[in-house]
């Protein structure tokens, strides 16, 4: 749910901590100016790439599908540079070193932390900023709803990223400020900072749905069609939840989601454009495939697998290290070598290793996730009628008795698939998304829909399923076994001696 790029704007500032943070740096207001230059580059690109697309779009008349991509890969750029040049203020100018120990912030509690953020939270605000101009013209409701004044907006996203990490925040702040005063002795357990981590995500997870609602404005779907036919899908499939929201974004956004793991805290969100664009089957397909995440319990999975790469990360980090080591005892690395100076490069080949671990490993895990929901979102809207075409509508008002609830498990039949397959058309063709594009999360929207296409006999879908089991069990045993070598590792008089 968090943004990831604001989670790896946090790891860069809190969880790899600079050299020498606890030195005054010298040159205070040189740093102070590089970090003010840093912010300013940032947002000089955010706004050229704003008012470019701004301009474009009101010279062609039209926004087109080769500017909207074009847009969107210019987002992403930026967000890379965003985080690059953040970790270069943190890193590089030494700001956490600034704030903490020249200007005596260390033993605030939170401020300190604002402080180091700060940078950030600046470059955030100016690239909405900047995009609103984009944004505003490249917007999927024709009409200008309320966002398309700047200061709604710009609250509008600040309300959407940081209110989800105002939970991670606090929690970081007790453990640090708060563990510390009261009981010292806790940050040299072994134990600490797994345990932290697991207890952190656990709260995160139960209390996500709470600051979902706090962070975003959102009001309950009101009665009427669509609401019992939602109602009718969740009722057939045995989904429980709280209630089902509106997300009001001024138009903006056309995405679903769902929160919060236990039945009587989890809610389903909409964004208003969905609602507004989408057939009301097409909504109750989007709306399956949220269901279908928790049906298949992925987010206690995923928690799950963040758990287990602890782990993992635990072992690359020793082997690195011990890598590193005996790279630089050998005779052929020559003394001036990055390799004798041990800590930087060991962070900086980790890094890599993570990252490559990230990519490869949560990228698929991801993805299969996603085709599981989508086969659950074609299943909702699908039929149980064995020659279908033609084809029935299980939860329309003119059905006799639509709220029979059915025992069969529902399968999947080819209109269902097809009212799928065009609700995903609708999301890529709102969003700017060229079909072919690959996400790392989701795949690309064609690869989504053929995939759904080829699952037409059961025994299609059945061997799908079955290796979706395999991959999670085979992966899970994997992340319980490093988790537990680690561990040991970690206790046993064995790692006194490897080091
Ligand atoms: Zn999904
Ligand atoms: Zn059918």
């Amino acid at each position: 749910m968090m943004p990831l790029s604001l989670l790896i704007a946090l790891i860069l500032a809190f969880g790899m901590e600079p050299p020498r943070v606890g030195i005054p740096a010298p040159d205070v207001g040189v740093r102070v100016l590089k970090t003010c230059g840093g912010v300013t580059l940032v947002a000089g690109l955010a706004f050229g790439l704003g008012l470019w697309v701004a301009v474009r779009v009101s010279q062609n008349g039209l926004a087109t599908l080769r500017l909207r991509r074009r847009y969107a890969l210019g987002v992403r750029l930026l967000t890379v540079v965003s985080l690059v040049v953040y970790g270069w203020i943190i890193h590089g100018v030494g700001w956490s070193r600034v704030v903490r120990s020249n200007w005596g912030l260390r033993d605030w509690i939170l401020l300190d932390d604002l402080m180091v953020l700060l940078p950030y939270l600046l470059i955030q605000l100016l690239n909405w900023w900047g995009l609103f101009f984009a944004e505003r013209s490249l917007q999927i409701r024709a009409d200008s709803g309320p966002a398309s004044r700047l200061g709604r907006y710009l609250v509008l996203r600040s309300r959407q990223s940081f209110g989800l990490i105002l939970p991670v925040i606090l929690l970081f702040v007790i453990r640090r400020d708060v563990l510390a005063r009261f009981w010292p002795s806790w940050n040299d357990s072994l134990w600490a900072e797994p345990l932290e981590i697991a207890v952190l995500g656990a709260l995160v997870l139960m209390a996500s749905p709470l600051f979902v609602r706090l962070a975003w404005p959102t009001r309950s779907l009101p009665a009427g069609a669509l609401r019992r036919r939602l109602e009718r899908v969740a009722h057939r499939v045995g989904f429980r939840f709280t209630d089902i929201l509106v997300w009001d974004t001024g138009g903006m956004m056309l995405n679903a989601c769902v929160t919060g793991v236990l039945p009587g805290f989890r809610y389903v969100l909409l964004t208003d454009a969905l609602i507004e664009t989408m057939s009301p089957l097409e909504v109750a397909a989007v709306f399956g495939h949220e269901i279908g995440h928790v049906a298949h319990r992925h987010l206690l999975y995923l928690g799950f697998f963040f758990v287990g790469s602890l782990g993992v990360l635990s072992l690359l980090a020793d082997g690195v290290a011990a890598g590193v080591a005996v790279l630089a005892r050998s005779a052929w690395v020559p003394a001036w070598s990055p390799l004798q100076s041990g800590a930087a490069v060991e962070a900086v080949i980790l890094l890599a290793l993570l990252g490559l671990y990230f990519w490869l490993v949560f990228g698929y895990l991801s993805r299969r996730f996603e085709r599981q929901a989508d086969v659950f979102g074609s299943k909702v809207v699908s039929c149980d009628l064995p020659g279908c075409p033609p084809h029935t509508d299980l939860d329309g008002d003119l059905l006799s008795q639509p709220d029979r609830a059915r025992a069969v498990p529902p399968t999947l039949c080819p209109v269902g698939i097809r009212i799928f397959a065009e609700a995903l058309a609708t999301v890529a063709r709102a969003n700017g998304l060229e079909r072919t594009w690959r996400s790392w999360r989701h795949g690309s929207i064609a690869g989504r829909i053929a995939f759904l296409e080829g699952l037409r006999d059961s025994e299609h879908e059945r061997r799908f399923q079955r290796g979706v089991r395999r991959l999670c069990w085979a992966l899970g045993i994997v992340l319980t076994l490093a988790l537990f070598t680690a561990c040991w590792l970690s206790l046993s008089p064995l790692s006194v001696v490897l080091e």
